[in-house]
């Protein structure tokens, strides 16, 4: 679990003193991996830099890959003499991926790649801090960061991963598109159906779970006053992320990955498209689901798979049912036998 956290609107100003005991010297810096949407924007002059801090602006265009990982370690070991202070994500899931992968990496040995996998991580991470400028993925409290890798998209989880600070100040979501707010805030929703829905699920995960969930409920589908579900969904994030932390995610997720490993296609969005067609799986959620699609005027993007070959179906499976405890979550231990490749394949053929 996430040691420290402080939530408010304006809480990031309190950033500076929550860094001051955390630096070691005036040459151990910290780093801050901040999304490019803040370039020249009024936040960016709010970063507490001190020292030779060093402000590095990423673009979330892409998801994280496993060799951006490595070329940001390398070029901050090439920099600095000493090791840095900290590193300081602020972005959505793309950012806090990325600032939680380097800390690891700036400390462990190696390549991104070779941590891949549960429990590989050997040593502690440099003290990393993350700061969410959208909600949804739960990424800012999971043990996981997730990465493209040459041969495949899967996490570094492991104990390590957590950030050792969290600052949930609302008021940095403000400016996040009406879409981009919806596909994001889906994630968190999916998360919330798949871990209560899965046969994983504990009375831990549950009692998170169910929280995020009713607060979903209240900024997808009540009128409430926009601070309020500024603030609301942040907390959905993360009691949803700690849902999943001590369960897993299901279908949409297992799908969603391929989507994501064939087409490119973003996280949030990916989920969206799968979980539009599992009502055979979860009933009550995608009713709940097209509600809010309703309500929010979202038009999902349409034939997203109408013009791929066999090939591209057979990558597509492959990937998705590669994520055995997913499906295993899901369906159970003979999963197997009820989702074969041909009903799944069928399944990608709806988007
Ligand atoms: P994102 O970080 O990819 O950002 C989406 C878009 O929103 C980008 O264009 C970004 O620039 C923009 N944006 C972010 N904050 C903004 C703001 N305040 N104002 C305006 N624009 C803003 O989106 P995401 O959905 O949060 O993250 C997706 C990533 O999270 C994926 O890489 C996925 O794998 C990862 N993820 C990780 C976990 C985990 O537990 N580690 C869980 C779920 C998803
Ligand atoms: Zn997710």
């Amino acid at each position: 679990m996430v040691p420290r956290v402080i939530f408010g609107q304006g809480s990031f100003d309190q950033l500076g003193e929550i860094l001051l005991p955390k630096r070691r010297n005036s040459d151990a810096p910290f780093i801050f991996l901040v999304d490019d949407f803040f370039e020249n924007r009024e936040f960016a002059q709010r970063i507490p830099l001190m020292f030779n801090d060093e402000l590095i602006f990423v673009s979330a265009e892409e998801e994280p890959k496993t060799e951006q990982v490595d070329i940001l370690v390398s070029r901050i070991k090439e920099r600095y003499e000493e090791q840095p202070s900290g590193i300081v994500g602020i972005g959505g899931g793309t950012l806090l991926d990325l600032a939680k992968a380097v800390a690891i990496l700036l400390n462990n040995n190696g390549l991104a790649q070779e941590y891949q996998g549960w429990d590989l991580v050997s040593k502690p991470s440099l003290y990393h801090v993350g700061i969410p400028t959208i909600s949804g993925t739960g990424a800012e409290v999971s043990r996981t960061t997730v990465l493209l890798g040459p041969e495949k998209k899967l996490g570094i989880n492991s104990d390590y991963t957590t950030y050792d600070q969290v600052v949930l100040d609302p008021d940095l979501t403000k400016t996040v598109p009406k879409e981009q707010w919806f596909y994001t805030g889906m994630d968190c929703f999916i998360h919330c159906i798949e871990s209560l829905n899965g046969t994983y699920l504990n009375a831990f995960s549950e009692s998170y779970g169910e929280k995020a969930l009713e607060l979903c409920k209240d900024v997808f589908l009540e009128d409430i006053p926009e601070d309020e579900s500024r603030d609301k969904l942040m907390m959905a994030s993360w009691h949803g992320g700690m849902s999943i932390a001590y369960s897993q995610v299901g279908i949409a997720h297992a799908m969603s990955y391929g989507l994501s490993y064939l087409l490119g296609i973003k996280h949030g969005i990916g989920n969206c498209l799968v979980f539009q067609h599992l009502d055979e799986f979860y009933p009550k959620g995608v009713e709940l689901f097209q509600k809010m699609l309703e309500k929010h005027k979202i038009d999902l993007p349409k034939e997203v798979c109408a013009h791929l070959t066999q090939n591209d179906f057979d990558i597509l499976v492959n990937v998705a049912l590669g994520m055995e405890a997913l499906w295993e979550n899901a369906l159970g231990k003979e999963w197997k036998k009820i989702m074969t490749p041909e009903r799944l394949q069928a399944i990608y053929q709806k988007i």
